[in-house]
């Protein structure tokens, strides 16, 4: 077993005492408002994309990386959509670790892209959507492919907004039991 799993497999248990799901099992989407505050104020620090091919290639880089590889293991490719018909982005993931991916026009930022990625990658928990796993592999993602000033500056957003994630790396691999 992987030093990741052990470690997963360890950060999986609070999540599961019952403290933090709802009547339809999941937490709340508490935090969802506040990181939408938060990031509104840097989403033009990044690239804007115009097409879902170009949004395709730069995820490509991102999921092919060995730093992707080693982190986020779960997910092997992403298929982008258009969005179409849809009033917001989102993400979610499949059986076979594809991450499908939907951005309308407006939203097609690198912000908004690896923030819909993040959504892929932690929607293995019951878990809630803008949680605090979901915020640190958020933050993770974005320092190590927008860089060290975009994430500095989406950290203090968060903090502003009293947004919260875990403060150690974001790199756990979920226990089998707890996928969806
Ligand atoms: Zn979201």
């Amino acid at each position: 077993m992987n030093e990741y799993l052990r470690e997963a497999k360890r950060e999986a248990l609070p999540y599961l005492d019952g403290r933090t799901l709802t009547k339809y099992g999941y937490e709340r989407d508490s935090q969802r408002e506040r990181v939408y505050d938060a990031e509104d104020v840097l989403v033009d620090r990044g690239k804007l994309f115009l097409t879902v091919g170009e949004i395709e290639d730069y995820l490509a880089n991102v999921i092919d990386s060995t730093w992707f590889k080693n982190r986020f293991p779960w997910i092997v490719y992403a298929d982008v959509r258009d969005g179409r018909g849809r009033s917001s982005a989102c993400g979610y993931r499949t059986d076979v670790g594809i991450a499908v991916l939907k951005f309308p026009r407006w939203s097609r930022w690198e912000l908004f892209i690896l923030h819909e990625l993040s959504h892929a990658i932690t929607k293995i928990r019951p878990h809630s959507g803008h949680g605090r796993w979901f915020c640190s592999v958020y933050l993770a993602l974005i320092r190590r492919f927008m860089g060290h000033v975009v994430y500095a500056d989406l950290r203090q957003a968060f903090q502003r907004q009293g947004v919260h994630w875990h403060r150690h790396r974001a790199r756990q691999v979920p226990h089998k039991e707890m996928t969806e």
